[in-house]
């Protein structure tokens, strides 16, 4: 049997119920919260290691963003990773989902000849589920989106469940090929106190624009075709509460009172 060759695609993120917003700007403010990897892409991660551990191989998990990046990365080699990618410096900066699909493409190619590509369907905070896809397109792989069930694991194919449209369906891709998993897949698991330790020495690749051949054009700014022409973050909804204490039956004309929908109308 050969080795297979698994790559995660990890993006950190901020901790989503804690972030604040800057209404001013209309941005999230990434420095208000701690951060953390993508649910989702631990999910991605989750079942990359189960691929490895039934067929053997190799898990990369690859992730662009900032230096303290370094940490989500560090976390998914304590569940599972071999090793760890970073794309950082500061050409990456500003990039949108096509750029950076472009970069991370990049990537994967100066790694080498890989089997299974896993990402997130989306992420909590930009959320378009464009990147995984885009990556596929990059590299003209066949790719299956919404990943809820991985039914057989085989050396050059897969075989999925996948939710989209409403419908269920069962889907076989012959390898390679990248697959977007949703939160439905499995369980991440936890890493133990050892792993984690381990982990923590664990050296992490920092690859900058001429480790994956990139034009630094076709980064950032330069490199990303969207415009934001706008951004609104909706104010919180402001709620109300209402204790009723009497018996039942006031208590109900009470809350039709407040409704509006008093009986006497
Ligand atoms: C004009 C413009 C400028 C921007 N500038 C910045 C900026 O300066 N800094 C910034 O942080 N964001 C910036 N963004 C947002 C940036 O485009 C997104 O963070 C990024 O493209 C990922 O998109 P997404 O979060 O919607 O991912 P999705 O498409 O929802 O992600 C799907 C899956 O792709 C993978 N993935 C996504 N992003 C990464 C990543 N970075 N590394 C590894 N895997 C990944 C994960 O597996 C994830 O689950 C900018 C966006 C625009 C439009």
């Amino acid at each position: 049997m050969r080795d297979l060759t698994f790559i995660v695609l990890i993006k950190q993120v901020p901790d989503m119920d804690q972030v604040e917003f800057d209404y001013e700007e209309g941005r999230v403010d990434r420095s208000s919260a701690p951060l953390e990897p993508n649910p989702f892409d631990l999910n991605a991660l989750e079942e990359a290691v189960k691929y490895k551990e039934e067929l053997g191989g190799e898990v990369i998990a690859i992730s662009m963003g900032p230096k303290q990046a370094e940490s989500t990365l560090k976390d998914a080699i304590a569940r599972g990773a071999d090793e760890g990618i970073l794309l950082q410096g500061r050409e990456f900066a500003g990039s949108d989902t096509w750029a950076t699909s472009l970069a991370l493409g990049h990537a994967i190619e100066a790694v080498g000849d890989f089997d299974l590509i896993f990402s997130g369907e989306k992420t909590v905070d930009g959320d378009t589920g464009q990147v995984g896809p885009e990556v596929a397109e990059f590299l003209n792989i066949p790719h299956i989106a919404f990943v809820s069930g991985v039914k057989a694991r085989k050396e050059d194919e897969v075989e999925v469940v996948s939710e989209s449209w409403g419908a269920t369906y069962v889907k076989s891709m012959e390898l390679p090929g990248l697959i977007t998993l949703t939160k439905d897949v499995n369980e991440p698991r936890l890493p133990s106190f050892k792993d984690k330790q381990k982990a923590r020495k664990a050296k992490i690749a920092n690859w900058g624009v001429e480790d994956i051949g990139i034009d630094q054009e076709n980064l950032g700014i330069t490199g990303s075709p969207t415009r934001v022409a706008n951004m609104e973050v909706p104010p919180p909804e402001k709620r109300e509460s209402m204790l009723l204490r009497e018996d039942p039956g006031s208590a109900v004309n009470q809350l039709l009172e407040k409704l509006d929908l008093g009986r006497s109308k």
